[in-house]
Parts: C-alpha cells; structure tokens; sequence
C-alpha cells in the first residue's frame, strides 16, 4: 500500500526556492534570472532565488549583486573562491529557506520552463523529482561516457540511481535539510539525493545546448565526480581485489597441474620454468588477496568517518507506551514543584499543585 500523498500548503502561502551555482556566467545572468523567474511566477508560489558566485573572475559577482538589489528575495552567496560546482550546490542548498528548494544549473541547460512541471510533481506528493534528460546536446564522445557512467554507477552501486538525472531537480524542504546536513566531504549531489529515499519522482525535461558551448565544469573535474559517485556508492571496484586474486590461483594451480604431468606422466621439463611461473602466480594471488582483505577494513574506517546515517525515519504512525508515562521535563517539573512545596508549604502555589505532586509519588501520573 503507498503511504498517503503529503499535504501541501496551499500555493501563496508556498516558498519555493532556486538555488543557483554561478562560475563565470556574466554574459547569460539576466536573461537566466528573467527566465527562471518566468517559471516560478507560473507556479503561483511565492519564491527567493539563491546565487552562489563560485569564484567567478567575470564580472559575475557585480551582475548578480545588482540583480539582488533589484529583485526583493534574490540572495547572492559570494564563496571565497573557486570551490567547485558539488561544493557551489552544497553552500545554497545550506542558504535556501523554502518548502521546495529546486537546484539547477546557470548555463541555461537545465531549463527554466521545467519549473512549473517540478512544482506541480511536488504538490502532487513527491518529495524528490528529478529531471530525467531527454536527449544530450553534446559531443557524442561525451554522451556516450555519461551513458556509460550511469549504466556502470547503477550496476555496481548500493543504492538504485535514476538512470540520465543530473542535479536538475527539486526536493522538499525536510529532504533538503537532510541532504544538506550529510557530513560527507566528497560529495556526488544526485548520489545523496538518492540515497535519501523517500517519495522520489522523475519528470522527463529536454536538456538544452550550452548557451556559450563552453562548458566550466573541465573534463577532469568529470572525472573527479565520476570517481566520487563510484568511490561513494559502490564498494565493486575492492571486489575487483578478490576476482584477480582468485584469477591467479586459478592460474597458479593450473600451472601446477601442467608442470606435475609433464614430469610424471611425460617425463619432460623446462628447468625453471614450473619454479618462476608457480611462484609468480601464488604470490601474485596472495597479495591481491592481501590488498582485498585490507581494503575491507578501509571500507569500514571510511563508512565511519563520513558519518552516514544508518537509516532515515520517513514517518511513523501510532503511539507508543512511552509516550502515557511522564516524560523527563515532567520529572524536572516535578522536582520544581517539590522545592516550591519545601519553600512555603502553605502558600497558594503550594496547594494548586501539592495534588500533582502526591499523585506522582503515588505513582499516577497527573495530566
Ligand atoms: N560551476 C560552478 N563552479 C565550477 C564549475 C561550474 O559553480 O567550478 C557552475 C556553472 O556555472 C554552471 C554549473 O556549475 O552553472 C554547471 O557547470 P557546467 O555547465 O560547466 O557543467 P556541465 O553542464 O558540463 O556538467
Ligand atoms: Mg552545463
């Protein structure tokens, strides 16, 4: 049975925010800021818009410091330099106050008449939509290694990820807290949105050209991500550990086979050759094996220090039996009672409350 849809406040009581990571965009700002206000005027909510200005070198931080001064709900965070875009998306995630927060890129490649699409999925009860891309206008080199990553991410990862949805996606207020509120230092943004759970929704958006065609984002800063999203989600490559070491006992204890037959059953032998090639494969097997087992207690270390929780509460029903018995504000409230009872016993705030406190040490909780 799905659990019942969330209710949404209704849409002029709504805040809906937009956080937007900023490095070396000037030339596009104000048509971006016209048309991401467009969508979000469409939505009927009321809105802020989050820049964070990424170090930019461009001109970008005085554009964007006039846009704040011009629109009322326009925020600007200016990071002290170039962090990177993951940690760009993590400073306004951490700044933006809404009930939706929407996180999307600045080039105009993330489409800002999705907006409404992803407001509405949200009202509807979705706590996470994401944009699932239709279509790559990019290099074909490129579309073929992002088709290849997300195969590769969900085939080895933990955690099943929606297959082509980059960071374009909105997330309501409490899963953006508890995305924002991750501790880990190397962070992939759609990994953790995922990993989060709760009701998670797709919409398909087209994914448009690069307004410049040059993207700020460097190949090795793909890479990195790339890594991270692996490294993060995924423990196949230390798997990777154990196949080889079985690889090369598998080949050790062939070689050992050949070599015996060859001396006993035929009677011929290259000199040194049995010695280099069994040795050579079992000690190949037992430091690949070495490095799997030490990798399991790296994993271990590492779970630990980036500090995930274990689980995430989504919602509960029902009352527990705690819940009849007085809690300890109850208990401190009692000992108050008691001191003002010792203080004047017989004064009036005494006698309201001494049938509380001969209750409680009677063992019948008052209320
Ligand atoms: N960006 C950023 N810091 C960086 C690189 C990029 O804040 O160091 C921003 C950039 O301005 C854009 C978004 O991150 O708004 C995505 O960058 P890009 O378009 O280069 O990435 P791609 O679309 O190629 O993944
Ligand atoms: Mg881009």
């Amino acid at each position: 049975m799905t659990p019942p849809a969330p209710v949404r406040p209704p849409a002029d009581e709504t805040v809906v925010s937009v956080v937007l990571p900023v490095f070396n965009e000037a030339a596009v700002l104000e048509r971006l800021d016209r048309l991401v206000r467009e969508g979000l005027a469409e939505t009927g909510c009321r809105s802020e818009i989050i820049y964070v200005n990424d170090g930019s070198t461009d001109g970008s931080a005085e554009v964007l410091d006039q846009l704040a001064r011009s629109h009322p709900g326009t925020r600007v965070v200016h990071l002290s330099r170039n962090f990177g875009h993951q940690a760009a998306l993590q400073a306004g995630l951490e700044a933006a106050d809404g009930d939706a927060v929407i996180v999307m890129d600045a080039d105009l490649q993330d489409d800002p008449q999705a907006i409404p699409a992803l407001v509405q999925t949200w009202r509807e009860g979705a706590d996470v939509v994401y944009a699932v891309r239709q279509g790559r206008p990019e290099a074909a080199w490129k579309r073929a290694l992002f088709w290849l990553f997300y195969r590769l991410l969900n085939a080895c990862s933990l955690t099943p990820f929606p297959r082509d949805a980059g960071n374009f996606g909105l997330m309501d207020r409490r899963v953006a807290r508890l995305v924002a509120d991750l501790p880990e230092q190397d962070r992939y943004f759609p990994g953790l949105r995922g990993w989060v759970g709760f009701a998670q929704r797709g919409v398909p958006v087209a994914r448009l050209p690069r307004y410049d065609g040059r993207p700020r984002v460097t190949l090795a800063g793909l890479v990195r991500l790339a890594k991270s999203a692996l490294f993060s989600f995924s423990r196949a490559p230390l798997g990777l550990f154990y196949g080889l070491g079985g690889l090369s006992l598998l080949v050790c204890a062939a070689s050992t086979t050949f070599c015996l037959y060859h001396k006993l059953v035929l009677e011929i032998a290259t000199p040194g050759w049995a010695s280099s090639v069994i040795t050579a494969s079992f000690f190949g097997a037992i430091n690949a094996l070495g490095i799997g087992v030490l990798g399991e207690y790296i994993v271990r270390i590492y779970d630990q220090v980036r500090g995930r929780p274990k689980f995430l509460v989504a919602r509960e029903t029902g009352t527990s039996l705690a819940d009849e018995r007085p809690t300890e504000l109850d208990g401190d409230l009692l000992e108050l009672l008691r001191h003002a009872r010792s203080m004047s016993p017989t004064g009036e705030f005494c006698e309201m409350n001494c049938e509380t406190i001969e209750m409680e040490e009677a063992g019948c909780p008052a209320g």
